[in-house]
């Protein structure tokens, strides 16, 4: 690994992965509405009609000539107009129709008068209750919302509820999205065992379960990846070795979890070169995270990233730099991801590294909780994202708005 004053500071490594992320055109594909949710559009979809495409009622009740809506009046009924059936012409002058809400106004009515407003004669004619009647009262006209071939949703939007509505409104039931960018996930270590082992066999004493592999998957998932395969290995280069080589057959960029360190048996950097990848960054001036490190093939594409193994480390560097890879694959910009907090209590920065610290986002702003470096698991949970500090000594003062990514996407 690099030595510290040559630790390329967080924005460069970003740019690096994010260049690398793009020497790679997006795959697109169909996606159908029911499984679209959290996808990313890869082409616009614009209105195919105007919205609303007619003049529609709003209201339960009338539809008739403002002019002829009087308060204390009588208006007769001609016909009844229930919603997604056709409203016919106009109604002879002096007469209305009864209209349901998302029924289209007959042309010639220029105001629906709401039941709540009515009082029901008989079945044909009806009593205007209010003198408040303006013209376009309760109807919502056509197009004002949008015109057909105006655009609904952006290419690189990721779809929620809203968007998967407007797409379905606009006919668009299978959008096109960005393909899912493919991650293998490795956990290294001898002393890793599955999560589900009871660990009380000779020598379990001083092992430790791997947490980390299904917190990154979770992760990355989470962020728009699709973990394809996942292995876990000892500190052994040529299991190390052979894990990669097999994971990169199937992925577009494995990622793995410890071994990246200055130790003896931190084989990754020698099983990348075994397999001829290039180095593309080897340390970032951050913390917690300085060992992450990236390769790339002969043609430029990012295909490995090693992530260090402490807890926090490898679940910060994820967001700081596995995350803006996905983004570029999937055509979003990674910057977007940030936002702003204020710190709700003094914090101690790095004045050598760029700290970036989970936190929690409470009322008054990001509470860090009390930590004990980054092996430190349980003080993550009930965290909401990273807030960044700068590099200075003193105390970041309580009240100082900073960077703000949270764990989750959205606002
Ligand atoms: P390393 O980056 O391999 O030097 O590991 C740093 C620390 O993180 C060591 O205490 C490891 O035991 C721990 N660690 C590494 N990988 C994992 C993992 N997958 N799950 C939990 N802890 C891990
Ligand atoms: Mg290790």
């Amino acid at each position: 690994m690099s030595g510290p004053s040559s630790l390329l500071p967080l924005e460069e490594a970003v740019t690096l992965i994010v260049d690398a992320a793009r020497a790679a055109s997006i795959d697109r594909e169909s996606v159908p509405l029911a499984d679209a949710v959290g996808r990313t559009t890869a082409a616009e979809i614009r209105l195919d009609r105007d919205h609303p495409p007619f003049d529609r009622a709003t209201m339960d009740g009338i539809a008739c000539r403002a002019g002829d809506a009087i308060i204390g009046g009588v208006l007769r009924i001609d016909r009844s107009i229930p919603a997604g059936t056709d409203p016919g012409v106009a109604p002879p002058p002096g007469t209305a129709v009864r209209i349901a809400t998302g029924a289209a106004v007959p042309p010639g009515l220029d105001a629906v008068v709401e039941r709540e407003r009515l009082t029901e004669l008989d079945d044909r004619r009806v009593r205007i209750e209010t003198d408040e009647i303006a013209t376009g009262r309760h109807i919502h006209p056509r197009g004002i919302d949008g015109r057909r071939g105006d655009l609904a949703v952006a290419t690189g939007t990721r779809l929620d509820a809203v968007s998967l509505g407007v797409a379905a409104a606009c006919g668009r039931p299978h959008p096109i999205c960005a393909r899912r960018p493919r991650i293998a996930v490795v956990a290294t270590g001898d002393e890793l065992r599955a999560p589900d082992d009871p660990l009380d066999g000779p020598g379990d004493a001083v092992r430790i379960r791997d947490g980390n592999r299904p917190m990154l998957s979770a992760t990355v998932s989470a962020l728009g990846a699709a973990v394809v395969a996942d292995d876990r290995v000892p500190d052994d280069l040529d299991l190390t070795t052979e894990s990669i080589r097999s994971l990169l057959d199937r992925a577009d960029l494995v990622i793995t979890i410890g071994g990246v360190s200055a130790g003896d048996r931190d084989v990754v950097p020698a099983a990348a070169a075994n397999l001829h990848l290039r180095p593309r960054l080897r340390g970032v001036r951050i913390q917690p995270g300085r060992p992450a490190s990236a390769w790339c093939d002969s043609d430029g594409r990012l295909r490995l990233m090693a992530l260090p193994g402490n807890p926090v480390s490898c679940l910060v560097t994820a967001h700081l730099l596995v995350r803006p890879w996905i983004d570029a694959r999937l055509g979003l910009s990674p910057a977007a991801a940030w936002r702003t907090i204020r710190l709700a209590e003094p914090v101690r920065p790095n004045p050598n590294r760029t700290a970036c610290r989970p936190a929690i986002a409470t009322a008054e702003g990001a509470v860090v909780p009390r930590w004990n470096g980054s092996g430190d698991l349980p003080h993550l949970v009930g965290t909401h994202g990273i807030v960044r500090l700068p590099e200075e000594s003193d105390d970041v003062a309580a009240g100082t708005i900073l960077p703000w990514l949270p764990w989750s996407l959205g606002t």
